[in-house]
């Protein structure tokens, strides 16, 4: 099973909670990832900059006109629920 990823970022978005009811609504997960060290070259502790968290949704892999409508439907809520704009 390939999985498909979508709408990258990076940082956090906000109300996670929220983000991760629409990703289950859709059959998605959220996810959070922080790296090791930020990337902005200042140094920061790991997980305190922006530069040093990305996010993303991942579902299973079930063909180009699902997964974008799919992605397109999550980000739909999203901006819905005013967690992007
Ligand atoms: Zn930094």
């Amino acid at each position: 099973m390939s999985e498909y990823q979508f709408l990258c970022g990076w940082g956090k978005l906000k109300n996670r909670r929220a983000v991760e009811r629409i990703a289950r609504k859709h059959g998605a997960q959220y996810i959070l990832y922080t790296e090791p060290q930020c990337s902005c070259g200042y140094g920061c502790p790991s997980g305190e900059c922006e530069n040093s968290t990305r996010h993303w949704f991942a579902a299973e892999n079930m063909g180009t006109t699902f997964d974008d409508s799919r992605a397109f439907a999550v980000e739909t809520d999203l901006r819905a629920a005013g967690i992007i704009e």
